[in-house]
């Protein structure tokens, strides 16, 4: 996707803060923060949102699960931290590359921060 903000992040054309990375998912921080702890971590192939996962892309899905536990407790996260998707623009979703926030490091409210 050429012209897609987290594929010019993945391609290393736009810089990131990265805190994980491997063959399918890379995780960097959100430049504008919504709590102390707010990273977002995506797939590195191109899923445009929570609305296109179907069974051919669901691998990777299932491994954001599966490293999300492992960069929370990297981040130190030890009280929770809540994970949210955005999905289409009733939701708010601002870049259209499937992407999960973590938020943690405080007590959140019941707001997505
Ligand atoms: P959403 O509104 O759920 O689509 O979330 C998009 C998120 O991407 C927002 O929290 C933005 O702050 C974040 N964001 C936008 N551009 C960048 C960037 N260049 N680096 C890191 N995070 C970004
Ligand atoms: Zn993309």
């Amino acid at each position: 996707m050429d012209d897609c903000l987290f594929c010019k992040i993945v391609n290393g054309d736009i810089p990131s803060t990265k805190v994980f990375e491997d063959t399918f998912v890379l995780a960097f921080r959100d430049i504008a923060p919504q709590a102390p702890s707010h990273i977002l971590v995506i797939p590195k192939k191109h899923i445009g949102s929570v609305a296109e996962i179907d069974t051919d892309n669901s691998y990777v899905i299932a491994h954001i699960f599966e490293v999300i536990p492992a960069i929370a407790e990297a981040e130190g996260l030890t009280g929770g931290y809540r994970v949210v998707s955005n999905c289409g623009s009733d939701a708010g979703q601002t870049v259209n590359h499937l992407h999960f926030h973590i938020l943690g490091g405080k007590a959140l409210s019941l707001e997505m921060a």
